[in-house]
């Protein structure tokens, strides 16, 4: 059956991928030769296709089947539309064919949720609108890339679907892609290995505006760079839109081509900085409207989602998710949203986002990370390789603990504050130059506050 051949293709595209594609798809007909599938639009049966086609088609063989061609049939709520992607599986070796501007590109889908109306706009992120508001008119290019980047759930692919969106309502003409920058490389390497190397080359570069999300992705994979780098000219050189994202400013992606890095530091580099009270509480207000639309009838009470935005600091995915589930709850046992029914139902949640962080937990992570010993944290030693990574034991205990520099110099061997004080100055001071130890900070911080 379809069930027991979707789980062998589970195994072989990985978890991953078997869920954004494969579970989706839809048997709905299987004669002649062709197999036909449902899949939700017709950009999707493309990738799959192109993608998957291969392998499904195999697999279904490998059942018994005899399988030859394989159709996609677009379906809009419960109707299927006429096949939009039905293209025989082995590939001719067509001549190349000019772009019409309506062919799909293989992008990766937009979430419609993601558009500008839906994005709320606080001073940690309004730089960052500014900038892809700007692109999203699609105007005469006044910077290039836009370049975005900002630690996880905080926006950067809820602003680059919400600029294709804004694109594709405005210039609806316009080639708009945009894909993560593990697509891209997958999408180059199959071409590799298809010899249709000519085909991606041209794809890519015919394209009005490039949007690659999670750039740091390509860091370290040196052909995919390359082409990457490539592209990235070529398309400038037309004077097209290029809008990148990554979780770090472009000098401090390490593994990546020192070319590339500068090429992705001409443009405008922005930052989407950590959520603010102000902003999580817009950001919840806004969700919450949204929810009492859908469950009609359910209340929520004054100081709930105050209460949230205040306790809930790590990202805003976490906060949609307690909101989310907040409100499935109360329908569910149908009660009014209180801030005791949100203590019990998000304790999990609650528990896990006030964890403080202590000074030993500091000590401990930075000596290993430094492959000291722990003993060196507190003791005398003015060894450099042992003074340095004291210091940035120090400076985080500054940063992430609210305990004074006089508390801090106790826990350090009873040194004085002043010396504690001086080590935060000097972590910080090297931080501007150094990338190497702002990397070490960026990646101690995410640990110990995981
Ligand atoms: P990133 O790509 O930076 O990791 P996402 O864009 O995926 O983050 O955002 C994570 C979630 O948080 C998404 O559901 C997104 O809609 C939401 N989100 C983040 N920032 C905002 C905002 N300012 N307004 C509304 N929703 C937001
Ligand atoms: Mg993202």
């Amino acid at each position: 059956t379809w069930g027991e051949i979707r789980e062998q293709l589970q195994k072989r595209v990985g978890k991953n991928n078997y869920t954004t594609w494969i579970e989706p798809l839809k048997l709905s007909q299987l004669k002649n030769g062709v197999a036909r599938f449902e899949v939700p639009t017709s950009f999707f049966g493309d990738w799959v296709l192109r993608n998957y086609g291969d392998h499904i088609r195999n697999h279904l063989n490998a059942a018994g089947q005899t399988v030859d061609r394989l159709e996609f049939a677009v379906t809009t709520g419960g109707t299927v539309a006429p096949v939009a992607a039905a293209k025989p599986v082995a590939r001719a070796k067509a001549a190349p064919k000019s772009r019409l501007p309506d062919e799909e590109l293989p992008g990766a889908p937009l979430d419609s949720r993601f558009t500008f109306d839906s994005f709320v706009v606080g001073k940690p992120n309004e730089l960052a609108h500014a900038a892809a508001r700007r692109v999203s008119e699609g105007g005469p290019v006044s910077f290039n890339p836009l370049f975005l980047y900002g630690g996880v759930g905080l926006g950067k692919t809820h602003l680059m679907h919400a600029i294709a969106h804004e694109l594709q309502t405005r210039q609806p003409h316009l080639r708009v892609l945009y894909l993560s920058a593990e697509q891209f490389m997958y999408r180059f390497v199959q071409a590799l290995r298809e010899r249709q190397i000519m085909d991606f080359k041209e794809l890519f570069r015919s394209v009005d505006v490039l949007m690659v999300d999670d750039v740091q992705f390509i860091a370290g994979k040196d052909s995919t760079q390359e082409e990457f780098f490539h592209t990235f000219n070529a398309l400038v050189d037309q004077n097209k839109q290029i809008v990148i994202s990554a979780d770090r400013a472009p000098g401090e992606i390490k593994d990546l081509e020192e070319r590339i890095k500068s090429r992705l530091q001409c443009g405008l580099v922005v930052d989407l900085h950590p959520t603010d009270y102000e902003l999580r509480l817009g950001i919840l207000q806004q969700k919450a409207e949204f929810y009492r639309e859908q469950y009609k009838g359910l209340k929520i009470a004054d100081g709930v989602l105050e209460f949230l935005a205040h306790r809930i600091t790590t990202n805003v995915r976490v906060l949609e998710g307690a909101l989310t589930r907040l409100f499935a709850f109360a329908s569910l046992v149908g009660r009014e949203i209180t801030l005791d029914l949100a203590q019990d139902c998000l304790a999990d949640i609650l528990r896990a986002s006030d964890r403080k962080v202590t000074i030993e937990e500091i000590q401990r992570k930075v000596a290993e990370h430094y492959n000291i010993r722990l003993s060196d944290m507190i003791g005398p030693k003015r060894l450099r390789t042992i003074a340095r990574p004291r210091q940035v034991a120090m400076y985080l205990s500054k940063q992430l603990t609210p305990r004074s520099l006089p508390e801090i110099g106790r826990r350090f061997g009873g040194r004085d504050h002043t010396t504690i004080m001086h080590g935060v100055r000097r972590i910080e001071e090297l931080m501007a130059t150094d990338s190497q130890l702002a990397d070490d900070l960026q990646l101690l911080k995410r640990l110990l506050q995981a």
